[in-house]
């Protein structure tokens, strides 16, 4: 299957290749605590920027490796652009995906504080 996502104003829509996940990320580090992200990793070639690429704004800390992506519209950080293991990932703010029901999906937590 395939899943879709936007920011709130709705410039920047995506899509995922895949299944919803059962479990997402809840990161308690500095960035992810103020913004209350919930993550899934994709690869990134399973991910499609469907519009908006001219409204994303891109936010990187400490060592800058990720590219926080935000809609300059309207603020929201819809994906973030990254490498795990030499590989490009997406990671997907669930909460950006309006079919996703947050209540059911798995919080796993992720003591990013400490790392
Ligand atoms: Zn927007």
């Amino acid at each position: 299957m395939t899943y879709q996502g936007s920011c709130h104003c709705g410039a920047v829509e995506f899509s995922v290749e895949g299944d919803l996940p059962s479990e997402v990320m809840e990161c308690n580090c500095s960035h992810c605590r103020r913004k209350g992200f919930l993550l899934t990793f994709v690869p990134a070639g399973q991910f499609t920027l469907i519009s908006g690429a001219e409204k994303l704004s891109g936010y990187r800390f400490n060592a800058h490796v990720i590219e926080h992506r935000f809609c300059a519209v309207c603020g929201t950080q819809p994906f973030a652009e990254g490498e795990q293991n030499g590989q490009p990932v997406r990671a997907i703010n669930i909460r950006c995906v309006a079919e996703a029901d947050l209540d059911r999906i798995k919080r796993m937590p992720v003591d990013g504080a400490s790392f």
